[in-house]
């Protein structure tokens, strides 16, 4: 009897022994090691074979990346151009704008993936199977997949930005949260006029923001209206030639006229937020959650600042709906391979592999016990090394080992989560779960010649829109004397092409499912 269970247990000791030494040999794409040059620069970092993540790879999967720039070139598209005109292509391209990689590979420089994917890359096309509207994204016009994404979790978090209020202001003169559209005026108003910041002076702005891009087309997008090509019920449409728009310009030249927006929103420039909050004067705005939420713990701040309190609100309803005009796009470049690489099929294993629950994890969080453990139950988070480093924020830490670089690899929502900010995550969070955040007009894939026309004529409907949307809001230019001089102008442009090419290629982009 005793024979016969220490035999069972060295069996499913032997059987273990087997699982793991299998697992472990999955990965391996090839049994020499073997090396692949990659050009790859995210924000001005140059990818580096000794990061911890690349080298873990390496352990897993025998193929080793190595850079194919120096150091010293830190702009991907000046290296980008380089290796074109040199013809001397690395095996593996990395790039933030996928278009530049679509048109490389129409012209030959970069290779199909889709038979490769089918053949080499099960884990990707389960992912595309799972997610349709991520296989959309990497779909060109020509029905090829030159290059796999680096994709945000959308599904997790696609909140970005959020209307931001100053509590304490609220509180000091016993006014509620603004719930509507009318609310919010009624506050702006207060902040206005009853002196919140008790200097005794009116010098306190209501309404601020630190980018341009954003003072108008937020400010109409809070009602719902769109500043550009967006996409209702199949169908494109331009914002600015919309009802919504003619709603909501109106009011927010109102505002301006009012003094309840910053008079120099158009100029005040980037650090505006920060000149705003510390010198406490500024009400309200619509910035990014973790960078927004940050001054509430700032220590110099709240000592300068009694009571300081800036927090996240819901978007105030208009016409029984909330929009928050900003989200995250689905994807942020990504990586292909090229028509130079020595062995494809390999390129193809390895960029399946990050796709793998190894892969992904690794991409993520890094290495388990290093950067990252698991609690009783199985949830991660991030160590010491990452939380409590001297002189860096966890992300830089994260990013020194490679964690998050740029490749085509899914992000896990809950990675931000374990380092962000709690407050900013929960803001962001009640943003998604309410739906609040106006979907984004997916990234459309134009052929060569649609891409030439509608690069010409979104340049100038841009600047016709932002021309005049100035102009009304400073006052220049009266809107409902001018509004259909305007349209004729968009018209004179070629809105009408315009639209007839992004429904085109918003029509190939939904058929790509
Ligand atoms: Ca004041």
């Amino acid at each position: 009897m005793k024979k016969r269970i220490f035999f069972m247990l060295a069996a499913i000791g032997i059987l273990q022994v087997n699982t793991v030494a299998k697992e472990k040999e999955d990965y391996k794409i090839s049994k020499k090691p073997i090396e692949m040059s990659i050009l790859a620069i995210q924000n001005g970092r140059v990818f580096d074979e000794k990061w911890s993540v690349f080298e873990e790879a390496f352990k897993d999967t025998n193929v080793k990346l190595k850079s194919a720039t120096s150091k010293n070139l830190t702009d991907e598209m000046q290296a980008f151009n380089l290796s074109i005109s040199s013809g001397k292509l690395p095996d593996i391209i990395s790039l933030s704008f996928p278009d530049k990689l679509e048109s490389l590979g129409m012209d030959g420089g970069i290779i199909p993936l889709n038979d490769l994917i089918e053949k080499h890359g099960p884990n990707i096309k389960k992912f595309f199977e799972k997610y349709p509207r991520y296989k959309m994204d990497a779909v060109a016009s020509d029905g090829k997949i030159y290059f796999i994404p680096d994709y945000y979790d959308w599904y997790g978090m696609r909140a970005s930005q959020g209307l931001f209020i100053r509590k304490d202001w609220l509180d000091k003169l016993g006014l509620k949260t603004p719930e509507t559209m009318d609310d919010f005026y009624k506050v702006m108003k207060a902040f206005k006029e009853k002196d919140p910041n008790g200097n005794g002076i009116a010098d306190e702005v209501p309404y601020f923001d630190r980018t341009t891009e954003f003072a108008d087309k937020e400010l109409v997008g809070l009602f719902g209206a769109e500043f550009g090509f967006y996409v209702d019920n199949g169908k494109v449409k331009y914002g600015p030639a919309q009802e919504r728009f003619k709603e909501a310009m109106p009011e927010v030249i109102k505002w301006y006229k009012e003094g309840l927006i910053d008079s120099e929103i158009f100029t005040r420039g980037f650090q505006g937020r920060d000149y705003m909050l510390r010198n406490n004067l500024g009400g309200m705005t619509f910035d990014w959650f973790a960078s927004t939420t940050a001054y509430n713990t700032d220590i110099e701040l709240k000592n300068k600042i009694e009571g300081f309190e800036f927090v996240a609100i819901a978007p105030p309803e208009y016409k029984g709906k909330r929009y928050a005009p900003d989200a995250r796009t689905t994807h942020l470049g990504g990586w292909a391979i090229t028509a130079g690489a020595k062995d494809p099929v390999a390129a193809i294993k390895y960029m399946d592999y990050w796709f793998s629950d190894k892969g992904y994890e690794l991409s993520n969080w890094g290495i388990e016990g290093d950067t990252f453990v698991r609690d009783e139950n199985g949830k991660k988070m991030f160590t010491d090394k990452v939380m409590k480093a001297d002189g860096k924020t966890p992300l830089q830490v994260l990013r020194d080992d490679g964690v998050q670089f740029r490749i085509g690899a899914l992000q896990d929502y809950e990675y931000e989560k374990a380092w962000g900010n709690p407050q900013a995550n929960e803001w962001a969070e009640m943003y998604v779960k309410n739906n609040y955040v106006v979907d984004p007009m997916p990234t459309l894939k134009y052929t060569p010649e649609e891409n030439r026309r509608i690069q010409k004529l979104n340049s100038q409907l841009d600047m016709a829109v932002k021309e005049m949307s100035q102009k009304w809001i400073l006052g220049a230019d009266d809107f409902n004397k001018s509004y259909n001089g305007f349209i004729k102008r968009l018209d004179s442009i070629g809105l009408k092409e315009a639209l007839e090419i992004n429904q085109k290629a918003y029509d190939r982009f939904v058929g790509n499912k």
